[in-house]
């Protein structure tokens, strides 16, 4: 029987740190609704100087986040524009129009990247038959796109485009801690050409709950309106915002650790037969698995009866996301369970 189960599943998995639990313990706290929180208050202020952008806002999830930001950028009728795959429109229950009244027109492009020639093409002009596009969502590291990185000439090219054509731009950057550590770059340097920005302190930074959104004062002052009509004003959230501030004071640079460690994964099954994996495809913490004549349902649930969990993330392929909790002991056993289960007939 194997042992303890490996979860790579997604780095969402990760659990907070012994550090972060004493320091959630000791939390000095208030009532956030009123602004009287002191640990909130300083988790927004350290999150904001990071990012490089004049206010900060503690959310409970990265989807509030991104959605908040879509609500203070548009109004009811509005367009924005995002990736087919990006998480703001694929992940997010439809929020855009469930919430704002925005409807998203959809851009192509490598991984989750694009150019200014696809923003271009995408917009319309000011004809009464057209809904008005407001906004630009960008995201890095890019989700469905395997952890793909923005370079940051395109991301300074892409915003000024936008800009100049009368959109604002928002940064979904739930990893943008992984994209700036793939670049060796400030945080701030990748969040510069968006207006808005959040990050998650869970998933690859281990804290259990919690992500920011970063902007203009006046923006974020809104923001504040939004998260409290959507049920996001929490009371004695410095309890939750004391592991963010652990997640980003001390769980950054080791994100370099599951970058190599998903780059070990890949580089271990590219010569798998039955599997099919681009080492040169991983760019930070994410590896897409080809399971060749496998569906890949069929394939994970062999991988679960032999201790380890990795989802579909389509038809044919099997994303593996490394993280803390799945140390490079943790890695050589999942791919013993890839090969194991490739070696079967597929079924
Ligand atoms: C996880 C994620 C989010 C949303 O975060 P939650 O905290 O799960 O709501 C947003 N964008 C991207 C790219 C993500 O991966």
């Amino acid at each position: 029987m194997p042992g303890r189960v490996i979860d790579l599943r997604s780095d969402t998995v990760t659990r907070p740190t012994p550090e972060m639990r004493r320091a959630m313990a000791e939390a000095e706290v208030g009532d956030d609704v009123y602004g009287e929180d002191p640990t909130v208050n300083l988790l927004e202020a350290e999150a904001a100087a990071l990012l490089g952008k004049p206010a900060g806002l503690f959310v409970p999830s990265g989807t509030m986040g991104n959605q908040i930001a879509v609500l203070c950028h548009t109004e009811r009728g509005d367009e924005m524009l995002a990736h087919e795959e990006s998480h703001v429109y694929y992940y997010e229950a439809g929020a855009p129009a469930l919430l704002g009244g925005v409807s998203v027109r959809l851009l192509r492009g490598d991984r989750g990247r694009f150019g200014p020639e696809e923003v271009a093409s995408a917009l319309r002009g000011g004809n009464v038959h057209f809904p008005r596009a407001r906004l630009l969502a960008v995201e890095n590291t890019h989700n469905r796109g395997g952890g793909s990185v923005w370079e940051p000439e395109r991301m300074r090219a892409v915003a000024a485009f936008a800009r100049g054509a009368g959109l604002a731009v928002h940064l979904d950057g739930a990893r943008l801690w992984n994209a700036a550590v793939a670049l060796d770059r400030p945080p701030a340097d990748l969040a510069a050409p968006a207006d808005t920005v959040m990050c998650c302190l869970s998933k690859g930074l281990c804290a259990p709950v919690g992500s920011v959104l970063c902007g203009p004062g006046d923006l974020i002052g809104r923001a504040r309106r939004y998260r409290k009509a959507l049920g996001g004003g929490m009371r004695q959230a410095g309890v939750l915002a004391a592991a963010g501030l652990v997640a980003l004071r001390t769980m950054r640079a080791r994100l370099a650790e599951d970058h190599a460690n998903a780059r070990f994964v890949a580089e271990a099954l590219a010569d798998v037969p039955g599997l099919e994996v681009d080492p040169g495809e991983v760019e930070t913490n994410m590896v897409r698995v080809g399971t060749g004549g496998w569906p890949a349902a069929r394939f994970s649930q062999a991988l679960r009866e032999i201790g380890v969990l990795a989802n579909a993330s389509a038809e044919r392929t099997i994303r593996v996301v490394t993280h803390h909790d799945a140390p490079r002991a943790d890695c050589e056993r999942a791919v013993a369970a890839f090969r194991a289960v490739a070696a079967q007939p597929a079924r």
